[in-house]
């Protein structure tokens, strides 16, 4: 079937770590070469550009975009972070992809840091996942032995140096800018944006930040070329594969790499052997627990980007929840309520105030306790943590039409992420 399509997955094997001999046996490396010695770092970032990645964290934020708002010909230190937080409940997909094939990633950061042209570059990797920190150390040391990282690298004049940072284990952690702070040893309190990352970022430093999945896609598009590598996806718009992790309420929860843009009913029926125990399908979350519900009547819409931002919900990082038909939705949300108001870092109110008010409304509704005055609070709670969707026309390079928040009163995308299920229990449950 469509798993035949095996790009970041090609090395992986049951219960296995492809180490630098197999990486180089299947044609690693050969990327990085290509673009230190046949490419400009502008032409590997029109190519990413021309690819039409998109960020794979969870916002698809236009990668090569991202790269080209870099500071170009200014002295100075610049960075490059990879993002490995992975801590958005029901996503796993990174430590698949790190488990499989570390050396995959570092390929993938070595060459976005020639087109960035930053020496240095950091793995920012979550507390719990050590037994991938061990592989990307080790993986590490082999390219250094190797001449694919250090001084002068494969003799091209461009040095690099890697390093892993093991993040200090809360959720808040991974939104980027908490995650400079956290790697500059303060506090990881989300900042202000503007200034973004790209402009004023690590050590005040121009610093892109890019995901595990996204940066491992890169050796690929250098090596097939843009054109190939779009035309991976089945939507027009699309671009590329994309690893789908599945949990919940499935016979089968495992992780594939799909291209994008197969439909959610066939991936739950296919690749996650349809809804446990002869049950029905209820809801799922497509992509991580700060996307909104999607019912039966989702189930043709593509897993892409835009159609799933047509359905009001979003691709997230496509780590798919599936909830069976004997599930109580309101106990469901607040499940995810209660894990988002914990991690909430405090700083501003309606995160911290916030957050703690929905999961108090959700547990009297669940309790029996509340009235129609409860619900009400409920859906203005809502509306003031996220502020409220619109979509609108942009111009300029950005896509034709952008969903966008007004009025969203959260300092940073945790609340707001926190709201999408509860909106979505609103909007498609109001009945339980
Ligand atoms: P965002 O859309 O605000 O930004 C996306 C990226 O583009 C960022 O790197 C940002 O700096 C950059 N950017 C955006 N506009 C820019 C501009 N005008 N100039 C320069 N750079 C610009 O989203 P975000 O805050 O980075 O991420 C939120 C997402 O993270 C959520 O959608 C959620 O799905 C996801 N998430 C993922 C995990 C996980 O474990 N993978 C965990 C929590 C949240």
């Amino acid at each position: 079937m469509r798993e035949d399509v095996q790009v970041l997955f090609k090395n992986r094997r049951p219960g296995e770590t492809l180490f630098l001999d197999g990486y180089r046996a299947a044609g690693g490396y050969q990327a990085l070469k290509k673009a230190l010695t046949r490419m400009t770092p502008e032409e590997v970032v029109e190519e990413v550009k021309a690819a039409g990645l998109r960020g794979r964290g969870g916002s698809g934020f236009p990668t090569g975009q991202k790269w080209s708002f870099i500071p170009r010909g200014k002295p100075g230190i610049k960075y490059l972070v990879c993002n490995g937080d992975e801590m958005e409940p029901g996503t796993y997909k990174d430590r698949q992809l790190l488990l499989a094939d570390p050396h995959q990633l570092i390929e993938g950061l070595l060459i976005a840091a020639y087109a960035l042209q930053t020496e240095v570059a950091y793995i920012f990797l979550r507390y719990a996942y050590e037994d991938c920190a061990r592989r990307v150390e080790r993986a590490l040391a082999e390219a250094r032995q190797a001449g694919f990282l250090g001084d002068n690298i494969l003799g091209s004049g461009f040095s690099c140096e890697v390093r892993l940072h093991r993040s200090a284990g809360r959720y808040i952690l991974g939104e980027e800018t908490a995650l400079l702070n956290g790697l500059e040893g303060r506090r990881p309190n989300p900042r202000a944006k503007p200034p973004f990352p790209v402009n004023e970022g690590l050590f005040g430093r121009p610093t892109v930040i890019n995901n595990v999945e996204t940066l491992a896609n890169v050796p690929h598009i250098i090596g097939g070329g843009a054109a190939w590598y779009r035309g991976l996806a089945l939507t027009e718009d699309g671009a590329g594969t994309k690893i789908v992790g599945l949990s919940g309420h499935l016979e089968k929860t495992r992780c594939v790499e799909l291209p994008l843009g197969v439909p959610l009913g066939e991936i739950i029926e296919h690749h996650g052997g349809g809804v446990w125990r002869g049950r029905r399908f209820k809801a799922c979350l497509p992509g991580g627990a700060s996307t909104a519900f999607l019912t039966r009547e989702h189930l043709s819409v593509p897993m892409d980007f835009d159609a799933l931002t047509a359905a009001r919900s979003r691709l997230g990082t496509a780590c798919i929840t599936v909830f069976d038909d004997r599930t109580c939705m309101l106990a469901a949300t607040l499940n995810l309520t209660r894990f988002f108001a914990r991690e909430s870092c405090g700083w501003c109110t309606p995160c911290r105030d916030g957050l703690a008010m929905v999961v108090w409304l959700l547990e009297k509704i669940e309790g029996g306790t509340a009235n129609q005055d409860d619900i009400h609070m409920l859906q203005d709670q809502a509306r003031n943590i996220s502020g409220q969707t619109m979509t609108g026309a942009m111009s300029g390079p950005m896509r034709k039409d952008y969903v966008f928040k007004v009025g969203a009163r959260a300092f940073c995308p945790l609340a707001d992420g926190a709201m999408a299920p509860v909106e979505a229990l609103l909007r498609l449950f109001r009945d339980e």
